[in-house]
Formats: C-alpha cells, sequence, structure tokens
C-alpha cells in the first residue's frame, strides 16, 4: 500500500501515477487518484492494478490539466477490494478529501457518532469515518484543515499515515503519520512539495526530504513552507531536511 502526492507548477497526474508505479512493491488491490484542476476535484479509483487505473483515466481532460494531485495503492483492511472502497474517499461535503494507509480501530464508534449527527457513508472502509470526523470537527470548531486533522487525530485509536486537501483552501496539503511512513520532498524556495511512503516517487524531482516521525503532523504551504508539529501536544517540531543520496 502506498501514498503519493503532488502540489505545484507541473502536471500533477504522471507525477502521482509513476509514484504509485514505484510504491508497487509495497503490495496492494486497488489504486486510485484524485486530481484538482484548479476548479473541480476529480476522483478515479479501481480494483486492481496501477495500470488498470491508468486505463480508466485514458480519456480524462484532468491527465493534462490540473497540478494538485493525490494518489494511493489500498492492502483492505475494512470493507472488501472493490472500486468503492478504494481510495481516495470524499467527506459528506466534497470539500475534503482524504488518501489513507493503515487502520483505524475505533472507527465503529466513531462511525456511530457521525451516523447520528446525519452522516451517510457510501463505503464500507474506516478511512472514510476519518475523513468525516475532521469534516465535522472542522465545522464544530470553526477551525482550518490543519486544526481540524490534529483534533480528529486524538480521537483516533490505530495506525495511520494520510493525505488530505480541502478544495476550499487549494494552497495547500496536510500530512500525518502514526505507524506507517511520509516523506515529503520539498522543491526549491518551496514552490513544489511531493507526498509519499517513501522518497523513490519524488527522488527525480528533487533531493530535499522531510520524514515525519510517529505522532507528527505537516501542514504543507505552497510558497510558505512546511509547519511539523506533534499531534498530541501541538507543539512546533523543527522541520529537518535531510538530503537523500542515490
Ligand atoms: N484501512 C484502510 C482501508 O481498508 C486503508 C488500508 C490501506 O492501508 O491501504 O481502506
Amino acid at each position: 500500500c502506498g501514498i503519493t502526492g503532488y502540489i505545484g507548477p507541473r502536471e500533477a497526474y504522471p507525477i502521482v501515477i509513476n509514484g504509485l508505479k514505484r510504491l508497487e512493491y509495497r503490495g496492494y488491490d486497488s489504486a486510485g487518484v484524485m486530481m484538482f484542476d484548479g476548479e473541480k476535484m476529480h476522483l478515479s479509483k479501481t480494483k486492481g492494478k496501477v495500470s488498470d487505473l491508468e486505463k480508466i483515466t485514458e480519456t480524462e481532460p484532468f491527465r493534462k490539466k490540473g497540478s494538485i494531485g493525490i494518489g494511493h495503492t489500498r492492502w483492505a483492511t475494512h470493507g472488501v477490494p472493490n472500486d468503492i472502497n478504494s481510495h481516495p474517499h470524499f467527506s459528506a461535503s466534497g470539500d475534503l478529501v482524504i488518501v489513507h494507509n493503515g487502520i483505524i480501530e475505533n472507527y465503529d464508534t466513531l462511525k456511530k457518532e457521525l451516523i447520528s449527527r446525519g452522516y451517510t457513508f457510501k463505503s464500507d472502509t474506516d478511512t472514510e469515518v476519518l475523513v468525516n470526523l475532521i469534516e465535522e470537527v472542522k465545522k464544530k470548531e470553526g477551525c482550518k484543515l490543519g486544526k481540524a486533522v490534529q483534533l480528529a487525530l486524538t480521537q483516533v485509536i490505530g495506525a495511520y499515515a494520510i493525505a488530505v486537501f480541502d478544495k476550499t483552501k487549494t494552497n495547500e496539503i496536510v500530512v500525518a503519520r502514526l505507524g506507517s511512513p511520509i516523506a515529503i520532498g520539498v522543491g526549491k524556495d518551496n514552490g513544489e512539495f511531493f507526498v509519499a511512503s517513501d522518497a523513490s516517487p519524488f527522488i527525480e524531482f528533487t533531493k530535499d526530504a522531510i520524514y515525519l516521525e510517529d505522532e507528527e503532523m505537516a501542514i504543507i504551504k505552497l510558497h510558505k513552507g512546511i509547519k511539523v508539529r506533534k499531534i498530541k501536544d501541538d507543539s512546533l517540531v523543527d522541520a529537518n531536511i535531510q538530503e537523500l543520496q542515490l
């Protein structure tokens, strides 16, 4: 299973798809992408291989339009491998989108609470519960995406690497990890960023990378930089940029 993501001036689709191919060694049963074309989020996902995903996107305009994207290869834990359970998953409002590797162990309790507040679910995944929990926290607290992700994760028991995008705030991607790896590739002058389960998807574009530690999250802002925080106590972490060796 794996995660890829891109925000910057380039076409995102080839970066996200080629990145997923480099992560295929990690094993998976389904693959999917969300591409943002500047106005709308476009979702393509399928049970099967990354090559199957490429086939179903063959005629999609988003392959050539859009410089923000996230991708996922799934190793199903909650919900059978099928198209609907594949990632990415949208929140109920359609504003938020998530990719997730790992397991939300208390998803059932959280899901019941969300259902009692009127949320409905399309998939059987624990992941769709998490993206709606983030949406609910964001609404209730009236906070930004980063804070909502942080507060939601303090309610979660389990393991995760996540990347979240909010179509109402299109200059940022929020990532977090506990138990599953996340690497962030940093472009020149913070002009572009890459997200992946390891550095192999972005090594040809940048040698500067930040690896999140467990229980850390990062708010990645185009042209501004990366803020890394501890999820639990909210303290800022000195983002340690490492130089990748070939
Ligand atoms: N638990 C999630 C699911 O079953 C993510 C699985 C994964 O790590 O790919 O959809």
